[in-house]
């Protein structure tokens, strides 16, 4: 590979820089622009009011004190829906680390449960906000825009991809040379995003695990050669696991490739896996840089999300300033 490769590789902040401050608040997007992101991740879901906002769950309890303000306003399954609740609710509450259900970090070594006001955000806010740094800083960080659970909205009587794909277009997001991707597990409806809705915007396809049940996709179906060629009549590129790429098969082991990056370059797809933390790197992998090195030397891929931007950065300017000229 070249530097031009560098260049041009994605370093997409998963829901912001998420290993320092807490996910998908404007402060995790602001460190992960600073650190030197070039797509910020919105993970989106509506309100009540079918306003889309910039989280990663259907429901709100184990990243805000939605519980504490709305006691009653669970569902029977005890989960409290953003669906159910209008933005003049949500704009109240205030965002924290992420917690199990027990209320403790999920992630030990994150930022602390605090007082600190960190606020719910919509998607419109976090398209400003970046179009307004990306003016002041003169930069051109672009959007990396995911509909979640776009079924489970229908059920409930909400289209959230024609919602997202009209705010996207209302601020200048619609073609494909534009700052901004477009990614769905649900493989249906990206084909709908292409074929009925007319997006010409860049589509990933996540490729998930079918245990996770986040779609009717059949995601073992997707890896295959036959499935990757599928994938390859609607959309730009795919977003699988770092795992379904390339594994280390016991301590100490080297890096063995699934031979699913390949594939999905032969078909013309980009492959920007997920999630590089450093404190949930894959089985047995020895450390993040050798986790870097497989997915990018060996693999090739063409951006990659991470919770800790700048290791990617570092990464990137460390191999750039080995190669010759
Ligand atoms: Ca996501």
């Amino acid at each position: 590979m070249h530097s031009d490769h560098a260049s041009r590789f994605t370093v997409i902040a998963h829901r912001g820089a998420s290993g320092y401050l807490p996910e998908h608040t404007l402060e995790a997007k602001a460190l992960a622009i600073g650190l030197g992101a070039g797509y910020l991740e919105q993970d989106v879901v509506l309100t009540r009011d079918d306003v889309p906002i910039v989280t990663h769950d259907i429901f709100l309890e184990d990243i805000s004190d939605i519980a504490l303000h709305f006691s009653g306003r669970q569902r029977a399954d005890g989960h409290y829906y953003a669906i159910d609740f209008s933005i003049a609710e949500l704009k109240t509450l205030t965002r924290h680390e992420r917690v199990n259900h027990a209320g403790h970090l999920v992630f030990n070594a994150r930022f602390p449960l605090s007082a600190c006001r960190f606020g719910i955000v919509t998607l419109a806010a976090e398209i400003e906000f970046i179009q307004g740094i990306n003016k002041s800083m003169r930069r051109n960080v672009g959007l990396y825009t995911e509909i979640k659970y776009p079924t489970w909205h229908r059920a409930q009587g909400k289209d959230i991809t024609r919602i997202v794909l009209d705010m996207l277009s209302h601020y200048g997001y619609r073609a494909r040379g534009d700052d901004a991707f477009f990614q769905c597990f649900d493989a249906l409806e990206l084909q709908r995003v292409r074929r009925e809705l007319g997006s010409d915007l860049k589509l990933i396809q996540l490729i998930g695990e079918n245990a996770w049940n986040e779609s009717t996709s059949d995601y073992d179906a997707m890896r295959t050669e036959a499935g990757i060629a599928q994938v390859a009549t609607y959309a730009d590129g795919i977003g699988p696991e770092i795992d379904q790429l390339v594994r280390w098969p016991g301590r100490g082991a080297a890096a063995q490739s699934t031979g699913l990056a390949p594939r999905a370059h032969e078909n013309g797809l980009k492959v920007h896996p997920y999630t590089l933390r450093l404190d949930q790197l894959p089985a047995n992998a020895p450390d993040a840089d050798a986790v870097l090195h497989a997915l990018i030397e060996a693999e090739q891929v063409d951006g990659i999300f991470t919770d800790f931007t700048d290791t990617v950065v570092r990464y990137l300017d460390a191999r750039s300033s080995r190669e010759p000229g």
